[in-house]
């Protein structure tokens, strides 16, 4: 019987080794600014999504070692017995003071949050529409509510129009979900338009913002990139990446924040976080409020490097190289790193098959140097692509 267990785990592993699929962790010591060491090595690294370096900012750090000295470590409990410590409070109201909604709920993390909110507003029945290149806990949380489930093409708003006139009737609620900055290709789904779209057809738009918190629309986000808020009703993202911590969030109205608390699974039956993290996330926000050109610096890195390296304008801090096979990117990802650059390969099924891509994200405190030597790097890369 467990010989057989041991069996099945060693028979896959042997077959994602022969495919170039085997994942293994690398020790990663992450210091201030861009460094990373790895296998006793400095690195410049261009593949953390902690785009304003405010994991390591010393206002940040310290309001999180506060946190420990007052509420201890760990928050003892789900928020809803005795786990909802005072900083919850603050931390909701300036989430929604950011996104410009009543109220905000915050979740462990970003996974956790779309694992709950998603089955508290669509069930069976019901009928969830996804664009093709959502993350993947989107996607896991369309399989966990039970509703059905379709897929539209990548940012094609004429494929969800055809979809929700063919199909909209037949359900009772529809949702669409989206990620707003695409994690894996750096490009911005059409929030606007596709919010149109969703109201004209009486279903509800949920964009998961993780990549575009704290970097884009002057850090509130990708439903402000317009001089008018993208009227979004369920604006959703993490606290772990441009806000430099952990946890996830969703920021909607009122009466829906209300039944998210009491109704989400991921939030009532899990831990709050611990004091700490949400600390560390309301000195963050306070940072982003009050130096605004800092949220522009890391697009700002984005675009040196793409017009040095002969690419297309970014639409946001990460940057896509597809290389097609797994093997070539890893050759890629490891040529860069003996030139002293973390770039990681990025390989199915994180993206689709004959996709797999060399990943660039830029922070705040990139040199402009090192950005201009990785761009002479990645030139002939691209040719050869
Ligand atoms: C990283 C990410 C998540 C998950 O957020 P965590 O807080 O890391 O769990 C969700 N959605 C998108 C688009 C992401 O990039």
């Amino acid at each position: 019987m467990v010989q057989s267990l041991v069996d099945f785990a060693r028979g896959k592993l042997a077959a994602l080794e022969q495919q170039q699929l085997r994942r293994v962790l690398v020790d990663t010591e992450r210091l201030e600014g861009a460094v990373a060491i790895r296998n006793g090595r400095q690195l410049v690294s261009f593949a953390c999504n902690d785009y304003l370096n405010l994991s390591q900012h010393p206002v940040v750090k310290q309001a999180a070692s506060e946190a420990i000295e007052r509420y201890g470590v760990g928050s003892g409990a789900s928020r809803l017995v005795t786990g909802n410590h005072p900083l919850f409070r603050e931390l909701e109201m300036r989430l929604a003071a950011l996104k410009g909604t009543d109220d905000a709920c915050v979740f462990g993390s970003g996974y956790l949050a779309n694992l709950g909110i998603i089955p508290a507003l669509i069930g069976p029945g019901d009928l969830l529409l996804a664009d093709e290149l959502s993350h993947a806990c989107l996607l896991a949380a369309g399989t966990l509510c039970k509703a059905d489930v379709m897929i539209f093409r990548h940012n094609d708003l004429g494929h969800l129009s055809a979809l929700l006139q063919e199909n909209r009737g037949d359900y009772l609620r529809a949702m669409i979900v989206t990620d707003g900055v695409f994690s894996m290709d750096g490009d911005l789904a059409p929030v606007a338009d596709m919010a149109d779209l969703a109201a004209a057809n009486d279903a509800w738009l949920m964009t998961d913002d993780a990549h575009g918190i704290g970097v884009l629309g002057g850090g509130r986000g990708s439903s402000f990139m317009d001089d008018e808020k993208a009227a979004v009703p369920l604006q959703m993202g993490t606290l772990s990446k441009a806000i430099g911590g952990y946890g996830g969030y969703l920021c909607a109205s009122q009466s829906v924040i209300d039944l998210i608390r009491t109704r989400a699974r991921t939030f009532i039956y899990s831990t709050g976080l611990p004091p700490a993290s949400v600390a560390a996330s309301i000195a963050a926000l306070d940072l982003i409020a009050e130096y605004p050109d800092y949220a522009g610096l890391p697009m700002v890195k984005a675009r040196l490097f793409c017009a040095a390296a002969g690419l297309p304008e970014p639409e946001s801090c990460i940057v896509p190289l597809v290389m097609g096979e797994p093997a070539r990117t890893l050759a890629a990802s490891k040529m860069l790193e003996d030139e002293g650059f973390l770039v990681t390969a990025i390989r199915p099924p994180t993206v689709p098959d004959g996709t797999a891509r060399l990943r660039f994200t830029f922070t705040a405190m990139h040199e402009n140097d090192d950005i201009l030597r990785l761009a002479e790097l990645v030139k002939p890369l691209k040719q050869e692509s």
